[in-house]
């Protein structure tokens, strides 16, 4: 891959040490002490959440001082929990040096910090699907350099997702893509890489749907109905996290559908900037609802549109063509 030669080269090495404290974690803490918490919406964080953010951060902001980093997470619980900061410090030491006083807490914040849409700057999921990660299921490590208000490029490294359909174990894959350049994957401990090109056009009846376990998060029974309408008997593939990109560029599931519970909800940047690249590279195909491109020039949501579809490429038009049937007014 010719262009962003250094952004690659560093975000892989944040990703992989953000993996290496994910891993570490769960080695540690399970069933040993606390390392889960509630935030105010009432969705999951994990010590491995602010580590993962924190060793990202750091790496970027060594290589690339003047970029604009956008983060999920901010360090409030860390700041008011002393018990909890020090365990985060103590698995982000590990990888990257001491942290003393509130340095490690102001390096978390600087994922909160007001940037320009249009201008360079990364997001990052630090964990996506964290209750996927607690529950010993998909999550996804995902990060991508946005310039104008464009993906530019994306990293997506998913502990629990196979590189081809068929490998067996328990190795999970990396998948990162450079815009106009491609989509490749390699195994999650690194190695070779290898293109991923997806097959365009199959038998609609015989496409897989993939859409995320959290019943909340999209519209379960909307999308019963669209593979009704579609001839779709196979049931779908139920994932947490941004895998789910990861799952249609492989060809382990052909079509991802986010059809929102609640119309105005509008979706984070984070949760979906590297896995559209990694689908487009690929061939494949990502719109909202209907049909619109996701628009991230618009700040930390997608503001301009509602929910996401993403397939192979090739069946995009009747996929967005059922949905219109499915959530038109009765
Ligand atoms: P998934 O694993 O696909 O269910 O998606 C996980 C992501 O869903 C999290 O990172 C949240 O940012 C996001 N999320 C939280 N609440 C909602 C909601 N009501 N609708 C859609 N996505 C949500
Ligand atoms: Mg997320």
């Amino acid at each position: 891959m010719e262009k962003y030669p250094l952004e690659l080269e560093i975000a892989l090495s944040a990703v992989k040490k953000a993996l290496r404290v994910c891993r570490r974690v769960l080695d540690r803490f399970v069933g040993v002490r606390g390392y889960s918490f509630e935030k105010a919406d009432r969705s999951p964080v994990t010590i491995a959440d602010f580590a993962s953010q924190a060793v990202i951060m750091a790496e970027l902001l060594n290589a690339f001082p003047a970029d604009a980093i956008v983060g999920e997470e901010d360090a409030g619980l860390i700041r008011k929990d002393h018990g909890i900061y020090d365990d985060v410090v103590s698995i982000v030491g590990e990888e990257c040096g001491d942290f003393k006083d509130n340095k490690l807490s102001d390096l978390i914040d600087c994922g909160k910090r007001p940037f320009d849409p249009l201008h360079r700057f990364w997001t990052l999921d630090p964990i996506d699907g964290t209750k996927g990660y607690l529950a010993g299921r998909q999550y996804a490590v995902a990060l991508a350099l946005m310039e104008e208000g464009n993906v530019r490029l994306g990293v997506l490294a998913c502990p629990g997702l196979e590189k081809t359909p068929l490998e067996t174990g328990e190795g999970g894959c990396i998948l990162f893509a450079i815009r106009r350049e491609g989509t490749r994957v390699m195994k999650i401990d690194g190695g070779d890489t290898e293109p991923v090109t997806r097959k365009s056009f199959i038998p609609l009846e015989r496409a897989r749907l993939c859409e995320s376990v959290e019943p909340s998060h999209s519209a379960h029974e909307i999308h019963a109905r669209i593979l009704q309408d579609l001839g779709i008997s196979a049931p779908p593939l139920r994932m947490d996290s941004q895998a789910k990109y990861g799952a249609v560029a492989l060809g382990t599931a052909d079509i991802y559908l986010r059809i929102p519970r609640k119309k105005d909800y509008r979706e984070k940047i984070w949760d979906h900037a590297a896995g559209t690249l990694i689908i487009k590279e690929a061939g494949g195909q990502v719109s909202d609802i209907m049909g619109r491109p996701l628009d991230f020039s618009k700040g930390e949501v997608l503001e301009a549109n509602t929910g996401v579809v993403a397939t192979a490429g090739g069946i995009h038009a009747q996929v967005i063509s059922a949905v219109k049937r499915a959530i038109r007014p009765c």
